[in-house]
């Protein structure tokens, strides 16, 4: 049962691990934050920073990006009254995203996505090609379909996650870094301690949110999670003159991000940032923790931006980054209690919108801890579902931290 001043260790601090601590911080709680690196220093270091709901059809994903998108100003707006630094630096953008279809057969099943999308709440709204034209002068004029969706918002991730924490600790949470966790301490069906590379660490309830190592962190803590790697790379371009004005993707995107496929799917994902870089996505590919940077990745992605936006032919490429998304084989996060190990919660597997999910879960988890209302449903993101617990068999690189 609940009570104030429960102590609540955060295992991982990036946006996810973040956003749990400031909601559980503000709640009254005792949080320690611990991380083996750096906070925000992994995967939220290295995504793009969509706060999406275009992307999603109707279902429990949708509900949970639209309950992140009402929270996202709400929350930036409480940080920016206690730390407005913090606040200032998530470069929070309301910019809406077009989608743009090249095929006859890319445009009917936009339409129709957009279609059951509407019935569910999302707003969208078709773009001739004059009103395309005048939204992103540069894109190809070689489309079959083009809509708007204007709740899509953008924010810096790292600096989101920063925000967060900031906030958390503000508010009497503590932070541990270069501080790994090795293993639980348990009495009985209840953890009641983690052991950590710098000591013991007790609290009464434990949250697991070590984005893509979740796996590996929950098979030390016994009570494993089927929670992947799926790698994807971004190339950054010197800054340029405003050249693309909204997030913009092919329409074939949605399928990949729903692909369970290991080998390498890309599609053209393309948005500016406020310092004039032009981020180019996007690549899904299942490696493991294989950080290498494949040449043949970064042109397949190039090539796609380039069927999009002409005009970046020539611009030079300044660098290029890939991480690792948290992936899920049913592309569902999980947030809630572990049903083996009493005290264990698991926040994660967000895949490639972790950053946009980040509030929502937090807030989802909080309710569900507190044993309060929650926002919405909770049940589709259970740990006791066999896409989660079913018997985990990694490849040797997928348990390799
Ligand atoms: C190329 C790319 C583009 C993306 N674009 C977007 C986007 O536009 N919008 C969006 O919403 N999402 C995007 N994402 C996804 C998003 O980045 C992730 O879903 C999100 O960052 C996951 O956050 P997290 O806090 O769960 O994980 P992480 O940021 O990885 O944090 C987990 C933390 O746990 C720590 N940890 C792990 N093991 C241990 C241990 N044993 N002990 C202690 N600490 C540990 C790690 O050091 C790490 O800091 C993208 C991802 C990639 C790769």
């Amino acid at each position: 049962m609940y009570r104030t001043r429960t102590r609540v260790a955060v295992l991982g601090a990036g946006i996810v691990g973040c956003a749990c601590a400031r909601e559980l911080a503000l709640a009254g709680l005792d949080v320690t934050v611990i991380d083996r690196g750096a906070a925000a220093s992994a995967t939220t270091a290295h995504g793009e920073g969509n706060v999406l709901v275009s992307d999603k059809g109707p279902g429990p994903e949708l509900e949970l990006a639209q309950l992140s998108r009402r929270l996202w100003p709400q929350v930036l707006q409480e940080v920016a009254e206690r730390c407005p630094h913090a606040a200032r630096a998530v470069e929070w953008e309301p910019k809406g995203s077009i989608v743009v279809a090249t095929t006859d057969a890319g445009a009917r099943e936009l339409t129709r996505f957009a279609a059951d999308q509407r019935a569910a709440g999302v707003r969208s709204e078709v773009l001739d090609a004059d009103a395309l034209a005048e939204a992103e002068p540069y894109v190809t004029r070689e489309h079959t379909a083009a809509l708007h969706y204007p709740e899509d918002a953008q924010v810096q991730p790292a600096a989101a996650a920063a925000a967060l924490l900031t906030d958390a600790l503000a508010a009497g949470a503590t932070l541990r870094t270069d501080c790994e966790v090795l293993g639980a301490v348990t009495h009985g069906d209840r953890i009641t301690g983690v052991r950590t590379s710098t000591g013991l660490l007790e609290a009464d309830w434990f949250i697991d949110a070590a984005g893509p190592w979740s796996g590996a962190l929950s098979a030390r803590l016994g009570a494993p999670v089927d929670v992947r790697p799926r790698r994807g790379d971004v190339l950054v371009t010197t800054p340029l003159p405003p050249t693309v004005f909204h997030k913009v993707y092919d329409a074939d995107y949605v399928g990949a991000v729903g692909s369970s496929a290991e080998e390498l799917q890309t599609s053209a994902v393309v948005e500016s940032t406020r310092g004039g870089s032009v981020l180019i996505g996007s690549s899904r590919r299942r490696v493991g923790f294989d950080d290498r940077l494949r040449p043949e990745v970064l042109s397949a992605v190039a090539a796609k931006a380039l069927r999009l936006f002409p005009t970046l032919a020539g611009v030079p490429v300044m660098r290029a980054y890939g991480g690792f998304r948290p992936y899920v084989p049913d592309h569902l996060p999980v947030i809630g209690a572990d049903p083996r190990l009493v005290g264990l919660w698991h926040v994660g597997g967000h895949e490639g919108a972790g950053i946009g999910l980040s509030v929502g879960s937090a807030r989802l988890l909080r309710r569900l801890m507190l044993d309060q209302p929650t926002d919405m449903d909770a049940t589709p993101f259970r740990v006791d579902r066999p896409a989660v617990l079913r018997a985990c068999t990694p490849t040797a690189s997928e348990e390799t931290a």
